[in-house]
């Protein structure tokens, strides 16, 4: 099995992948930066964030496992005392036909950001957002390419339904389990006037449908993509929708997705 380790860089997290390594060298398994089919997240939620924009270009051939070094998580199977539970069944997977892991797929959020000095485009695992550095956000929502409001307020946060226990959370959207292929889209403090009228509910879209954020004004806006924060001061417009491609999760054992919300909101 060609593997790789990304860790969150703190000593727990550092010490478990030098953990990892020496026991996946006993199991056979060849370490691959460059084509690895099992990519291990060792930290929490937001290290899978970063292992997945490391590997965005071979998402699919890759298979990701999260080991959490505090709690279990979202995107985190493993606590860290598990390692050798979770190497074991790895290596069961590659002798045995009958054991392999089940591979569980997430729908992603594509988006495709227009400007006037060019087009970019991004894929998020978690959410992207679209926020004024300056002041509020000036926004035309168009859904399916027709007007659907007009947006004033700080900002703008789309999420995956994976995303949608983060930040959409915080901002009072539901949390939609990852077999629903679809994304969500959730204000950040919009104003409601005579001029500037929101819909203040979050929104879902299915698969087929799109959504185009145009600005309507001279502005400083920061675009978050998971993790990562980008100023644009040229904005045309952002289209978003549910991406063609999926991140595969390895799951060596079963971690429901309401078990993950119950145990990391309720305890
Ligand atoms: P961070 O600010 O260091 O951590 C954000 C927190 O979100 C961490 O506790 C992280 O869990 C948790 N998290 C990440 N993905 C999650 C998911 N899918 N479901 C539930 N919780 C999740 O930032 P970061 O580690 O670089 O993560 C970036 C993420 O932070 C963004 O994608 C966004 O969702 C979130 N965020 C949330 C808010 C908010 O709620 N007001 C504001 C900004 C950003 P771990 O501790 O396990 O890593």
């Amino acid at each position: 099995m060609r593997y790789y380790v990304l860790d969150r860089g703190d000593q727990l997290s550092v010490d478990l992948a030098e953990q990892f390594h020496k026991l996946a060298a006993q199991h056979h398994f060849t370490l691959d930066a460059e084509s690895p089919e099992i990519v291990i997240s060792i930290g929490g939620d937001g290290t899978m964030l970063h292992a997945f924009h490391t590997f965005i270009n071979h998402i699919s051939d890759i298979a990701f496992v999260g080991v959490h070094t505090g709690h279990l998580g979202f995107y985190s199977d493993w606590k860290a005392d598990e390692l050798p539970e979770l190497i074991e069944l790895m290596s069961r997977s590659v002798t045995s036909e009958h054991a392999n892991p089940r591979i569980v797929k997430y729908p992603l959020l594509e988006l495709e950001v227009q400007k006037k000095s060019g087009t970019t485009s991004y894929i998020a695992l978690n959410e992207f957002t679209l926020k004024g550095v300056d002041g509020t956000l000036v926004a035309q929502i168009d859904i399916n390419n027709q007007p659907f409001e007009m947006f004033r307020g700080d900002g703008i946060c789309v999420s995956t339904p994976s995303g949608s226990t983060a930040y959409n959370k915080s901002l009072g959207g539901a949390m939609v389990h990852p077999s629903i292929e679809a994304l969500q889209i959730a204000e950040i403090a919009s104003i409601n006037n005579r001029v500037f009228r929101t819909m203040g509910s979050p929104l879902l879209l299915p698969k087929h449908h799109y959504c185009d954020i145009f600005s309507r004004k001279d502005q400083r806006l920061l675009l978050t993509v998971d993790h990562n924060n980008i100023p644009i001061d040229d904005l045309i417009s952002v289209r978003c929708q549910v991406s063609k491609q999926k991140i595969s999760f390895a799951r060596y054992r079963p971690y429901p997705f309401w078990n993950r919300v119950r145990s990391s909101f309720l305890g």
